[in-house]
């Protein structure tokens, strides 16, 4: 048999090509690529969901109601937990199920060469079947899936996801390649010498497998508080349990007690956190990203500092061509400088990202019109290259520069001007900085009439033909959002691997403001303890950083948190993990490596910026939202604490039974807050204690309406004992209620007493804890839509006739233990009700409760 050219050039690689039973055997022994990245299951998902602290609490609450025979009060409970859990698992499940078609999308397949019955061929596998010694096939635009040696080929490839350099790196035979870079030019074979969990992309990604779990200064603050509520309840509960000790109580009073007091704990104050975070994320998917973390769109709202990767994260890792300026091109060649680099880049055989860049946007001309005789490739050290050539005879365009040989240089300007200083006047100097300054990268043409391409020398006499201006494409509204986060006072960070020269060019034209720029090198001088001594100067003196390896990526994230500022790290590559992973906010672009979309917080879709500024707005829309909530649901935790103590130390009966807590936790907590929730307007909000910041609210509402509602309670528990339904409410009462002597009344008086005390009392509350909610959200004119803001009113409105209703209708009154009530007492208590708002809302305006609150 003659073999095939192809067969002849894969026998090369007969003695190294791996057989299928070396294969099986390398397999066998754990010496293949098969790791995959752990993803969260859906198991993972729900696990962290169902089982986090606050169900945990509500779960403890329901297992105790349901112990205690309370089964229809147990069902408020188990009923927030899974409204919480379907949520938050609805949501990430949505999250994981888009992650993973992407991911989908990128799987690549591999090329491998093996020998099969004698005969060597290459094979297309999947990634994972590549194993240690298989020899590898990667054309251009193919990744590098495993570490390896060149053995054949040369080719650049693109490094920038593992390093942040946005140079092309080139490799020949015997160069180390690293899995997660990609070929940019040419073809490269090479053999695996690190695989699976061994190999660098993978050594990185691992840093991202740990489930990273950030809470929100908000969350934060709320964790606390309730921590303190249980222990309040927890202080509580032992009260009432020694006092039906002592007092002989029976089993159904003190279930009633343990009951309501439980109550204190704001279980749905989880759910209103849970709704407002998930509309949130709904919203910011609309507009392009996707929310992975439920709380993130609220940690989005928190940020001090921006701190960007370059590569890849603000710039697609492209550059174009801006402009071409002609200084002198016809006058030195007879060409215009448009043709000269419309030949140059149609001639050149090894093309880098300027050419590339220029190829696509000039001219290009036939190849076979002109005949290459030498050519210098670019080198990023040497900064120069160059081409000669000329026209061929049979070119149809032929020129009076017919014949003559061209031989063009493109580099770097200082580098041409250190060639020969003659070149250099003020006027291209002040253009060439005129454009460095504005971030473009200038490169100098020039015609070298002595160049020798054989020792790589320019020789003398270059003669200026003119500038190429090239820049970096931007990812979609990157300058956009730079100038947004500086409106809002949020500093901007470029930490990037690429070196200083390019990120600072970068820097200028996204416009970041810098105070100065720091190079990672410059970092290494330092010994560590000297580093942890310098680093917060040095973050808080730098916005520019370059030349950053991925650990100092993360260490220089980790300084400005301790600033004490609230960092957001954005990234793409697997160099971005480790910083991503220690940043409160860390959000990933969609064409970003694996490895930091799983570990993002927030995925931008398309790579754009575009749904930043929405998200802000969300996340001041939810803790403008949470912050008015807040004062309602402690407003009303502080009363209830407050009637619970009086009225037990007064030793005037239990005041609430179970159903009178679930109807005012409905009626003044629930319901309104829902509403808040969804009609929340972003607002400007303390940063860190905002719980503080509303003390000058809810101090008033705990005080005013508590005292208020044990003065209602214990003036009908001293003067009532009779039925309001049966003898009106009128001046003749009065009279009556002086003949009353507390001491004579029996004990089934005495029940009755505290059940119309009682029931006068809760129908204070609920009057008043549902005009609390137009006290925190009154309507204005702030909104786009002023009928949103008459939204509480209405609701308050409505809750009120609702609440008349139940008072007024004997059926639904008992229902609820109250005692139903004629209309005219029930609208003395209406009028009580709307003094006590009045007087809330003049102690919180005029900061009464100051010398209280410091
Ligand atoms: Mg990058």
């Amino acid at each position: 048999m003659i073999p095939s050219k192809n067969m002849s050039t894969l026998d090369k690689f007969h003695k190294l090509a791996l057989s299928s039973e070396q294969v099986k055997s390398k397999i066998q022994s754990n010496q293949s690529n098969n790791f995959e990245l752990p993803t969260r299951s859906y198991w993972d998902i729900i696990r962290d969901n169902v089982f986090n602290p606050i169900n945990n609490i509500l779960f403890a609450i329901f297992a105790l109601l349901i112990f205690m025979g309370k089964y229809s009060d147990s069902v408020i409970y188990i009923t927030v937990a899974i409204i919480n859990i379907v949520v938050a698992v609805y949501q990430e499940i949505q999250s994981k199920r888009k992650l993973d078609q992407i991911t989908f999308l990128t799987k690549p397949k591999a090329k491998v060469i093996r020998t099969k019955f004698e005969e060597t061929q290459e094979e297309v596998i999947d990634p994972l079947n590549i194993v240690l010694d298989d020899i590898v096939v990667a054309s251009l635009g193919d990744q590098i899936l495993v570490d390896g040696v060149v053995i054949e080929g040369k080719a650049d490839v693109d490094e920038s996801q593992l390093t942040g350099e946005s140079e092309q790196v080139k490799k020949r035979v015997n160069s180390e390649i690293s899995s997660g870079s990609f070929v940019t030019s040419g073809k490269l074979i090479y053999q695996a010498t690190r695989v699976g969990i061994n190999s660098t992309v993978n050594q990185l990604a691992l840093q991202a497998k740990t489930i990273r779990v950030v809470s929100t200064p908000l969350q934060v603050e709320i964790n606390s508080v309730v921590k303190v509520l249980i222990s309040v309840v927890l202080f509580f509960l032992s009260l009432a349990l020694l006092r039906s000790f002592l007092e002989n109580n029976t089993g159904f009073e003190t279930i009633t007690m343990v009951a309501v007091i439980v109550g204190i704990v704001p279980h749905s104050l989880f759910m209103m956190m849970t709704l407002a975070y998930g509309l949130g994320a709904v919203r910011m998917l609309k507009k392009g990203a996707m929310v992975q973390q439920l709380n993130a769109v609220e940690s989005l709202s928190n940020i001090d500092v921006l701190c960007l990767d370059k590569t890849g994260t603000l710039t697609t890792n492209e550059i174009y061509l801006d402009q071409v300026v002609d200084i002198n091109s016809n006058a030195v060649t007879g060409n215009s400088l448009d043709s000269i680099l419309s030949q140059y880049s149609s001639l050149v055989t090894i093309p880098n990202k300027t050419m590339e860049a220029l190829q696509s946007s000039v001219k290009q001309v036939d190849k076979f019109d002109y005949e290459v005789i030498s050519e210098v490739d670019f080198d990023s050290k040497r900064k120069w290259s160059a081409l000669s050539w000329q026209q061929t005879s049979s070119n149809k365009t032929y020129s009076k520069a017919n014949g003559q040989q061209l031989n063009i240089v493109i580099g770097a300007p200082d580098v041409l001007f250190d060639y020969q200083k003659s070149l250099s006047n003020d006027d291209l100097q002040k253009t060439i900085s005129n454009f460095s300054n504005s971030g473009k990268r200038v490169l100098m043409v020039a015609f070298a009439p002595n160049l020798d391409s054989d020792k790589m020398l320019l020789g003398e006499s270059l003669q200026v033909l003119g500038l190429i201006i090239m820049a970096d494409k931007l990812r979609l509204e990157a300058k956009e959002i730079i100038q947004y986060c500086y409106d809002l006072g949020v500093k901007v960070k470029i930490i990037s691997g690429d070196n200083p020269q390019s990120v600072s060019a970068l820097a200028k034209q996204v416009n970041v403001v810098s105070q100065g720029m720091i190079s990672g090198i410059d970092l290494l001088k330092y010994s560590d303890a000297e580093l942890e001594q310098r680093l917060p100067e040095i973050v808080s003196t730098h916005d520019i950083f370059g030349r950053v390896t991925p650990e100092q990526k993360k260490m220089l994230i980790q300084a400005i948190k301790k600033t004490g500022s609230y960092v957001a790290m954005t990234g793409d590559g697997v160099n971005d993990v480790p910083a991503l992973k220690v940043a409160d906010l860390a959000i990933s672009m969609e064409s970003g490596s694996q490895a930091a979309r799983n570990i993002a917080d927030i995925v931008l879709l398309n790579d754009s910026f575009s749904s930043i500024p929405t998200g802000f707005m969300e996340g001041q829309k939810i803790r403008s939202g949470m912050q008015d909530i807040l004062a309602l649901y402690l407003g009303r935790i502080f009363y209830t604490s407050l009637i619970i103590v009086s009225i037990m130390v007064i030793g005037a009966g239990f005041p609430l039974a179970i159903k009178h807590s679930s109807l005012i936790g409905m009626f003044c907590a629930a319901i309104p807050t829902i509403l808040l929730t969804l009609i929340a307007v972003p607002k400007k909000t303390a940063k860190t204690n905002l719980l503080k910041s509303q003390l000058q609210i809810i101090l008033p509402i705990g005080l005013i309406v508590g005292v208020t509602s044990v003065l209602i309670y214990a003036f009908f528990y001293t003067k009532l004992g009779i039925e309001t339904k049966e003898i009106p409410f009128n001046r003749n009462m009065i009279g009556q209620i002086k003949d009353l002597n507390i001491n004579s009344i029996s004990g089934l008086v005495q029940d009755k007493i505290e059940y119309t005390a009682r029931s006068f009392m809760v129908l204070f509350i609920l009057f008043v804890g549902i005009w609390n909610v137009v006290v925190v959200s009154p309507p204005n004119n702030h909104r786009p839509n002023p009928f949103i803001s008459w939204l509480p009113t209405i609701l308050s409105t409505i809750l009120t006739l609702v609440v008349i209703m139940i008072y007024s209708f004997p059926v639904l009154a008992r229902f609820f233990d109250l005692q139903p009530m004629a209309i005219t007492p029930i609208m003395i208590i209406l009028l009580a009700s709307i003094l006590c708002n009045a007087l809330v809302y003049l102690a919180w305006k005029n900061d009464w409760t100051k010398p209280l609150i410091n």
